[in-house]
């Protein structure tokens, strides 16, 4: 394509509303534009790197024997009463009606249609497993989309969706899947790790969660620095003590300390003149099953999607000021587990056997010298709390938890019979039973991978494209258009990368070269062949590597072969 009669206009000055950087230079570099909060238009440039992406996405899914199909995008409210969502989804499901009054929503996912699709499709345990997916414009109504296509309200997604006719022909499933999206990203030319993320009620190591690493990413991801193990923070284990136990035996009686509106934790650390992690932590939960108190280090925080897998409520939420004092007698920050009436869980670190600081349930007062296994009664002990950078890890117990910030691109998790049973999605099995199908669902965004690969890859002058995955990986820029032998060299070139069938750009415009070499650097081509009258006088071109910078002088004759074998190298 030639830049002069491309629609592709590049931004000098930073856009003021970008937050983040792939945003920024997706605008500056003329890939998206915003219609509406959270709803862009990809122009050519920028649709160009998402097909890129689509195409090593389909290739993959097609490879590992998943067939594509396509589903509507409006989706009529019955589906989704069956599943139990319309009322469950909450604001970010866009419903509306039509003119006869009939509800729908716009697409925010497709479980429901999929499974409709299936329970009608598949009879026997002959059709079984199948594998569906496909690439489709969803639409999530977010309350605060940001980030420009990173987080907005329409956005383009492969999903995925497995059926099988027990647990492990649909581990099979999820492995097959896994190993392809390792193929998909490792192919996309991504730095990413594949983390363990939660798995709410379904539990196992049945839910990855896909992170390319940037330093802007949102997600906080703890990896081993020995072994493999990596998970989202909100689903990373801790390592207890070896055993619980109380070994040491209690000495003395807890004291009543006047501790006169003293109610954080460092307040409370600075008066008695403790360490933080001799204080407990008592928090109050309203739970789906009850109030509940959570007993943490001082030092450490409650994981709330810990807590309610460990007492497998369906919600929880922090107690407001009149429940605590309800159920503890005091005011917040006075709640201790001695003498508490509701059910209390604590943090395994908590059980190393030796004496704690608490709240006394009772205003304005502390009790010092409290040993949990004699003063407290604990109905549960587990992991509750938020593991942190640093500490051991739970997997090898070697190495140590490092804090690496990362952008989930994709997801895969096995959904077992949530779906099939309330929607009755079933087939009869080899023994003529009639039974569930096994699910499992499979994510990646597209523009998503996209916005991350840029995240990671650019610099001050612009966006790095990883070769697989860049709109153009070449470009061929004459410097003077106005010279003749410049632009027939440079044409000659363009038009035998062409033929080659390597998708060219070829910057045609009558700039100075300082603007040309500018824009090239920002919207990433990752090899610019630039053809001027000096290096034509040594009888050269030069090919520059935008990743490194590296400038190679190549005989013009031999260009197409040069960059056949480069971008080959590279996985183009
Ligand atoms: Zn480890």
């Amino acid at each position: 394509m030639k830049l002069s009669s491309m629609l592709l206009n590049t931004l000098k000055e930073d856009p003021r509303d970008a937050e983040v950087p792939s945003h920024r230079l997706m605008l500056r570099a003329g890939m998206i534009k915003r219609l509406a909060s959270g709803i862009y238009s990809y122009l050519p440039y920028g649709l160009k790197a998402l097909r890129r992406v689509e195409n090593i996405v389909r290739q993959e899914m097609d490879n590992a024997g998943s067939q594509e199909v396509l589903l509507p995008g409006v989706q009529p409210s019955e589906l989704w009463k069956e599943s139990g969502r319309w009322d469950l989804y909450g604001k970010e499901l866009l419903r509306f009606k039509d003119r006869k009054g009939a509800e729908f929503c716009l697409g925010p996912t497709h479980e429901e249609v999929i499974t409709d699709l299936a329970r009608r499709e598949v009879t026997s345990y002959k059709d079984l497993p199948l594998i569906l997916y496909q690439i489709q414009t969803k639409f999530r109504d977010e309350i605060r989309p940001r980030f420009g296509i990173m987080r907005a309200r329409e956005f383009i997604m492969k999903d995925a969706y497995s059926f099988d006719r027990d647990d492990a022909s649909a581990e099979k499933s999820y492995e097959i899947m896994f190993n392809t999206y390792e193929r998909i990203f490792n192919r996309c030319g991504l730095d990413f790790k594949p983390v363990e993320a939660d798995t709410g009620s379904i539990g196992g190591s049945f839910s990855h969660e896909f992170m390319v690493l940037a330093e802007t990413g949102e997600d906080m991801i703890l990896s081993c620095n020995n072994c493999k193990y990596a998970a989202n923070v909100e689903r990373a284990e801790s390592l207890g003590p070896d055993s619980i136990g109380f070994s040491q035996a209690p000495k003395g009686k807890p004291n009543k300390v006047h501790t006169p509106g003293v109610k954080t934790i460092s307040q409370v650390c600075e008066f008695l003149g403790v360490k933080q992690e001799k204080l407990v932590k008592t928090l109050v939960y309203n739970t789906s099953s009850g109030p509940v108190a959570a007993m943490v280090r001082g030092d450490h925080d409650v994981n709330e999607a810990k807590l309610r897998t460990l007492l497998g409520v369906s919600w929880i939420e922090l107690a407001d000021d009149k429940t605590v004092q309800e159920v503890t007698g005091a005011p917040v920050g006075f709640a201790g587990p001695v003498g508490l009436g509701i059910k209390v869980v604590a943090d395994l670190s908590l059980v190393d056997g030796s004496p704690y600081v608490t709240g006394a349930n009772e205003e304005d007062y502390h009790l010092t010298n409290v040993w949990l296994s004699r003063d407290a009664r604990i109905d549960l002990v587990g992991d509750i709390r938020f593991t942190q950078p640093g500490e051991p890890c739970p997997r090898c117990k070697k190495g140590t938890l490092q804090g690496i910030r990362g952008i989930e691109v994709g997801h895969v998790f096995k959904l077992g019979l949530k779906y099939s049973k309330a929607m009755n999605a079933v087939f009869t099995d080899v023994d003529g039973e009639v039974k569930p199908m096994v699910m499992g669902c499979y994510g990646i965004g597209i523009g998503r991978t996209v916005a991350a690969a840029i995240e990671q890859n650019h610099d001050d002058s612009g966006i790095i494209f990883p070769v697989s995955i860049a709109p153009y990986p070449v470009l061929v820029l004459p410097v003077d258009v106005k010279q003749g032998p410049v632009m027939e060299h440079a044409l000659r070139i363009y038009e035998d990368l062409k033929t080659a069938g390597i998708d060219v750009m070829m910057d045609d415009r009558d700039e100075r070269p300082g603007v040309k070499f500018k824009d090239a650097d920002l919207v990433g081509v990752p090899y610019r062949i630039t053809v001027g009258k000096r290096s034509l006088d040594r009888g050269v071109v030069e090919v520059k590597e935008r990743s490194t910078g590296k400038v190679e002088d190549v005989n013009p004759d031999n260009v197409v072969g040069y960059c056949r074998s480069i971008l080959k190298d590279k996985g183009s």
